[in-house]
């Protein structure tokens, strides 16, 4: 399961993340999964548990923001949502569609544990 390995490296960029900011710990990673991105968000989720530990974050929760496979028309540019992987576009009717959006795993958001708040109120 080669979530597995795309987790930790992941979770390698949260830690370095966390050192710059101050943190003590991670509260919560958001991450964006596509559906060409090649990553099983369930999969994605069971990695994550598995290794959070290690990370030394056991309270660490992972949200996982799944976003449609978007695409422009090379044709008539128009912007195509990609239903079922079927790569033409509604409009004209061209197969030379450029992937926009949808094919990626990436990092988001992460929120952190600070020991001392990084904008005191006063
Ligand atoms: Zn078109």
């Amino acid at each position: 399961m080669h979530e597995v390995s795309l987790v930790r490296s992941l979770l390698n960029q949260v830690e370095r993340l966390c050192e710059a900011h101050g943190g003590t710990a991670v509260t919560d990673v958001e991450v964006e999964i596509g559906p060409l991105s090649g990553v099983e968000p369930l999969l994605a989720r069971e990695a994550f548990a598995l290794l959070v530990a290690d990370f030394g974050w056991p309270a660490a929760e992972l949200t996982i923001e799944e976003v449609p496979l978007m695409a422009i028309c090379q044709s008539c540019g128009a912007e195509v949502t990609v239903e079922s992987f079927r790569f033409e576009c509604p409009g004209c009717g061209s197969r030379s569609l450029k992937v926009t959006r949808g094919d990626q795993f990436r990092l988001l958001n992460v929120t952190l544990e600070t020991a001392t708040p990084m904008e005191p109120a006063s």
